[in-house]
């Protein structure tokens, strides 16, 4: 599948559609995710068009990674997160329904389940403190 320009994420990255943003660099962008499994779940995305895992460059990777650990860093920090859960999902058959590659940055806590994926749109005041917490730790 050829790489959708049109694709949410690219408009994001264009800032022609809005998004809680975290951490922004040459290479990156970290947003918080609208339809959260979990408080504090942020999205990290490479500049690079890339659709999925398979056709991202792998220095535009190599930077992506670099935000996901200092973001992840400040997720948890900010949600005082025992563990933190990063996911990946290339193609439909595993559940990617956004063709721009992203990393889900979750926070996890002991008999916390997710909610369910992509699902329940969030308050936007909500997520824009949340984004405001995660910003104050980096
Ligand atoms: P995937 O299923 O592709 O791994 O994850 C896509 C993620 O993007 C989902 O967690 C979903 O909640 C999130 N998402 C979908 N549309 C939007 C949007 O317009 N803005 C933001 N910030 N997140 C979105």
């Amino acid at each position: 599948m050829a790489y959708d320009a049109d694709n949410i994420f690219a408009k994001i990255l264009r800032g022609d559609a809005p998004a809680f943003k975290v951490y922004e660099d040459d290479h990156s962008l970290a947003f918080m995710d609208v339809m959260p499994q979990a408080d504090g779940h942020t999205l990290v995305i490479p500049k690079y068009p890339a659709e999925n895992l398979h056709d991202v460059d792998p220095d535009a990777l190599g930077a992506t990674i670099r935000t996901v650990q200092t973001v992840a860093a400040a997720v948890k920090q900010a949600f005082e997160a025992p563990g933190i859960m990063i996911a990946q999902l290339n193609g439909p058959a595993a559940g990617q329904t956004v063709f721009h590659l992203h990393f889900h940055i979750l926070p996890r806590f002991d008999g916390v389940e997710f909610r369910m994926h992509a699902r329940d749109m969030e308050d936007f005041d909500k997520l824009e403190a949340f984004a405001e917490r995660i910003r104050a730790a980096l």
